[in-house]
């Protein structure tokens, strides 16, 4: 029942946007992809609601939404609705490629610090176990699935089993799963309460800024309000994030640059809003070779600062 297989032929069909990153990996990948803070708000689901997708459907009962709200209450936030607060990468949407996309439609970074996010494909880690059935059934029609046939109702000879009896029957997508979510759980940790609340009052407590995340969709921001959490730890945390933001106002530049020379109207937007990027980037920049780091002050608990720093070195990946 509900069962899906899943073999990915690696055509590259699906890589046609950058994808959610944690702060260790956009750190390094911070040549490659320009980091943002993406937005978006999670419906909070109600027992004996109706969920379908075509033929698939599923009436939620009190273990589902015990689910939702366990994941609600380690990965997202909530005030009133419940927001996703991600870092993942940005760029030109006309381009609808991943900037790790290869030529020969492979991922570049494949065997180098490919993105959790991306082994957890086709899966969604804030979608219970129980419903993933549902998010397969999805994305088989979604445009970036569509032809690439790599996502089969039933079992199937020729691709593993990925979900049936409302489980993940394949163990490397339970493991992938299950690491994107506790990256998450981390991030949450180390710097998404602090941005949350540092959003508070202009985003989350104001309807009209609210109004800016589209539907089913992100807001997408610049990501200093989360370098300025994490560097505020320690003054390690304070030059890896300046390190950090002179590869980004570089990086930013290049892209920039090719854009020029496309000249495509609808990239004008984007340019836009890259520079603004790039603005923020400056003042905190400015801000951050000016001020002390408070918590290095104030910490009686050295080892936490330490384990930030090794988080943002990647330490723990
Ligand atoms: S569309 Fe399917 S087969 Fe192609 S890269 Fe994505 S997951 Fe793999
Ligand atoms: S990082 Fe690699 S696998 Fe992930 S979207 Fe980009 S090209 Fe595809």
């Amino acid at each position: 029942m509900n069962a899906f297989s899943f073999a990915c032929t690696a055509c590259g069909k699906c890589c046609n946007s950058p994808p959610a990153m944690a702060l260790p990996e956009l750190f390094r990948h911070r040549d490659r992809f320009i980091g943002c803070l993406a937005i978006g708000r999670v419906p909070r689901r109600r027992v004996g609601e109706r969920l379908r997708v075509g033929r698939h459907e599923a009436v939620l009962d009190e273990a589902d939404i015990a689910a939702f709200d366990s994941i609600a209450n380690t990965l997202l936030y909530r005030t009133g609705d419940t927001f996703s607060i991600m870092t993942q990468g940005y760029d030109y949407p006309s381009l609808a490629r991943c900037p790790a996309l290869a030529d020969d439609g492979r991922c570049a970074i494949h065997l180098n610090g490919k993105p959790v996010t991306c082994e957890v494909v086709p899966l969604d880690p804030f979608v219970p176990d129980a419903l993933q059935h549902l998010v397969l059934a999805g994305r088989n029609q979604s445009a970036s699935y569509i032809g690439a046939d790599c996502i089969q109702e039933g079992e199937r000879a020729d691709a593993p089993l990925l979900t049936a009896e409302g489980e993940i029957k394949d163990a490397n997508a339970r493991d992938a799963l299950a690491r994107r979510r506790s990256a998450l759980e981390r991030e949450r940790e180390v710097w998404g309460r602090a941005v949350f609340d540092s959003l508070r009052k202009d985003l989350f407590a104001s309807p009209a800024a609210l109004a800016r995340i589209p539907p089913g969709g992100f807001l997408t921001i610049s990501i200093v309000p989360v370098l300025l959490a994490v560097a505020s730890t320690s003054a390690r945390c304070r030059q890896l994030c300046l390190d950090y933001i002179d590869s980004q106002i570089a990086l930013i530049g290049r892209n920039i640059e090719q854009a020029l020379l496309r000249r495509r109207l609808e990239d004008r937007a984007v340019t836009q809003e890259l520079r603004g990027f790039a603005h923020a980037y400056q003042r905190a920049k400015a801000l951050l070779g000016t001020t002390l780091p408070a918590m290095e002050v104030e910490s009686s608990a050295p080892s936490s600062l330490s384990s930030i720093e090794a988080y943002l070195c990647g330490a723990h990946r």
